[in-house]
């Protein structure tokens, strides 16, 4: 690769994320075109760095992959099993006693049952020592 061509790589047809290079607009700059088809321009840089990936309206469309995805509606943790997400990203858990809890992505990562199965199982334990 040549020096004067260092910062101007074509990147015409490649792909990163759901972005795809259609044309050069100068200043590192691309027309990019989204898997849905919009297109968005943005810095060569940024796509490749993987900052940006996608067009505006399906950055804004919240498909994005966050962290709390790891976790899914009708997956078992232990004996809680999850039935519900709010908005503000707690889950809804069904605890095999029956209870239900929410717990935030943080705390459902460490619990495997209801705040009520640790308060018996407390108890329980009291009674054995
Ligand atoms: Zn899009
Ligand atoms: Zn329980």
């Amino acid at each position: 690769m040549s020096k004067i061509r260092r910062d101007v790589d074509d990147l015409t047809g490649q792909r990163f994320g759901d972005l795809t290079a259609e044309e050069y607009l100068g200043g590192n700059v691309w027309r990019w075109r989204c898997t849905c088809g919009k297109h968005r321009d943005a810095r060569a840089s940024y796509v490749k760095a993987g900052r940006t990936t996608k067009c505006m309206t399906c950055a804004k469309s919240g498909n994005r992959r966050t962290r709390d995805t790891k976790y899914f509606i009708g997956e078992v943790v232990g004996k809680l099993t999850i039935i519900d997400k709010d908005l503000g990203g707690l889950w809804t858990c069904l605890c095999a006693c029956g209870l239900t809890t929410t717990l935030t992505t943080g705390q459902l990562a460490y619990r495997r049952q209801c705040y009520f199965c640790d308060e018996v199982d407390k108890l329980l334990q009291d009674n054995l020592l």
